[in-house]
């Protein structure tokens, strides 16, 4: 052969292969969700750039230029509430206040209640307690002796209602109590816990760890050592924990080289799972079916009224089954995370209720019985931390409180309690008709009351939609709070119902939702300009971003 002819092939078979690894680029590209939130460096650049502004008394209810009357009455209702709190509960904001400068994460969440631009003038006035001294029901109690509907769910944790994770806690400790918090040897039952999470993953092995986030961590880096790919692909939006791998964007300081953020729902993510080498597992966070490509919704980030939230069974189990065959086809490990849903829409999981198998599955949050707790279950193949053949190649993992015995025995309780046919019965059967007929009910309700809100629900799980453009939804945070309702500090975007509500409390809850959204409209917070839209509102935001760049002020 011709030295020409050599040179030839190997540019030939050179521009082939750069051929393929344009193609794989422009691949990905195109499974990425067109949104700041798909594109995870940019939004971190993006975040940096955005300039601080904030609106006082001079304009703070004028921000979608409301007339004269419109913003007399905002103020008046704004009054009201902060005469309300402040007389309700002085002791519960005393506290709150007194501990915040010592807690960074206080002032984190207090600063992110609503966005930004309101936020210093909300905050110093609408002063919120966020410390509790009671719960029992579906109802906490502040320092002021005032009770609370709590919609909070406890991150989730709370399933059963807190009484139930009460009972499982004091029996636990007793349980405990001859062993005491020795670790490094197992508490002996530990053995019942291992064999019922394999009965309800359908799994081979388990692993215990000390928070959803290690859980997932674990699940991953295993999943990285048995396929010796790097990269993991989560969906857009989807939370995971605090890991930076799985928080590639804004939020997590450094950049993420080893995650890809691919579109929810898509055919060309799956294109991208189909055809890459390099991808070794793929993370699901069955909430997402709620709100797909869309990050957990907070008021801080509700600009206008174009918060999403649909939930359609059929077609996210249609997208999972897509996901599993593309996985199995590709040796690419398929994890569950169940950590916020587990053990809340079946017994058995996510797996169960959609009736997709996952090679790995986390949990935390509920399964430790009211104590922290994140736990792995996979395939023994998948869960091997050695290589009997190469045996300095291990995959390590370790965690000082893993299987801590209080932690164990509490896990016990919630299992066997929770595991009763009788408790499966009355939590699982009938629960989609159960909670998609209480939100129609609120639904109904708010029609009939005229009110420009209206929830979305994945089961017990619900988010707050405005079904018409305005700056100000994030106002009803606080109104509903004032009608006794408790929501953690993301606000309306999640309400987290326990499932010891019932109907009576759900009714109450009901009432109160419709009051607070009552008295907001009649304070005018939904005075909208004819014809005004969400795109207006956003502009209109950018515009203030501008001017405030110039250091102008915003209106
Ligand atoms: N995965 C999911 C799906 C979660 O919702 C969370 C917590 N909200 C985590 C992981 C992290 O769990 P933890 O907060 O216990 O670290």
């Amino acid at each position: 052969m011709s030295t020409a002819l050599i040179i030839y092939g190997v540019g030939s078979l050179a521009s082939v292969g750069v051929f393929v690894k344009v193609k794989k680029r422009l691949m990905l590209s195109k499974a990425k969700h067109p949104s700041l939130r798909g594109h995870s460096r940019m939004s971190q650049r993006f975040a940096r750039l955005v300039p601080y502004y904030e609106f006082d008394e001079t304009n703070i209810f004028r921000a979608d230029g409301a007339p004269a009357a419109i913003q007399q009455s905002r103020a008046t209702g704004f009054a009201r509430l902060q005469t309300l709190f402040a007389e309700r509960c002085p002791q519960s904001i005393a506290s709150t206040e007194a501990l915040k400068p010592a807690i960074s994460d206080m002032q984190f969440t207090a600063a992110y209640r609503v966005p930004y631009p309101f936020s210093r003038f909300v905050r110093e006035r609408l002063k919120v307690g966020g410390v509790l001294q009671a719960a029992s029901g579906v109802k906490v109690t502040d320092l002021d002796g005032n009770e609370f509907y709590d919609l909070t769910g406890s991150y989730g944790v709370n399933v059963f209602g807190t009484d139930f994770y009460r009972d499982c806690i004091e029996a636990a400790v007793q349980a405990a109590r001859e062993l005491g918090p020795v670790l490094g040897a197992y508490h002996p039952v530990v053995a019942n816990n291992v064999a019922r999470l394999k009965d309800i993953s359908g799994l081979d092995e388990v692993s215990f760890h000390m928070s959803g986030t290690e859980a997932v961590m674990q699940a991953v880096r295993l999943a990285r050592y048995h396929t010796k790919r790097a990269k993991l692909v989560r969906f857009c939006g989807a939370y995971h924990g605090w890991w930076g791998d799985v928080q590639p964007g804004v939020g997590n300081p450094q950049r993420m080289h080893d995650t890809y953020t691919l579109k929810d729902m898509d055919d060309d993510s799956l294109r991208v799972l189909r055809s890459r080498k390099d991808i070794a597992c793929v993370l699901i966070n069955p909430l997402q079916g709620l709100h797909p490509n869309a990050n957990a919704p907070g008021d801080s980030t509700l600009m206008a009224s174009d918060r999403g939230g649909h939930y359609d069974k059929q077609a996210y189990t249609a997208w999972l089954k897509q996901v599993r065959e593309v996985c199995t086809a590709r040796g690419i490990v398929l994890i569950f995370d169940e950590v916020f849903m587990g053990f809340r829409l079946a017994w058995g999981g996510a797996q169960e209720y959609f009736g997709v198998k996952a090679d790995m599955v986390t949990y935390g949050k509920t399964l430790g019985g009211g104590l922290p707790v994140g736990v792995v279950c996979g395939r023994a193949d998948l869960m091997k931390r050695f290589r009997a053949e190469r045996p300095a190649d291990i995959c390590f993992a370790r965690g000082t409180f893993n299987a801590h015995p209080y932690v164990m025995t509490a896990m016990n309780e919630f299992l066997t309690r929770a595991g009763t046919e009788q408790m499966r019965a009355t939590t699982y059967n009938g629960l989609d008709a159960r909670w998609d007929g209480r939100a129609a009910q609120l639904n109904e309700r708010l029609r009939q009351a005229n009110v420009p809100v209206e929830v979305a629900n994945l089961a017990s799980i619900f988010t707050v939609k405005y079904t018409k453009p305005c700056r100000y939804n994030w106002m009803l945070q606080y109104y509903l709070r004032a009608q006794g309702l408790a929501l953690s500090w993301v606000g309306t975007g999640r309400l987290i119902f326990s499932h010891n509500y019932t109907d009576e409390d759900f009714e109450a809850v009901v009432q109160r939702f419709v009051a607070a959204a009552t008295s907001m409209k009649e304070d005018g917070f939904w005075w909208a300009r004819d014809g005004a839209t969400n795109k207006d509102i956003k502009r209109g935001v950018l515009r203030e971003m501008l001017a405030a760049w110039r250091g102008n002020s915003p209106v």
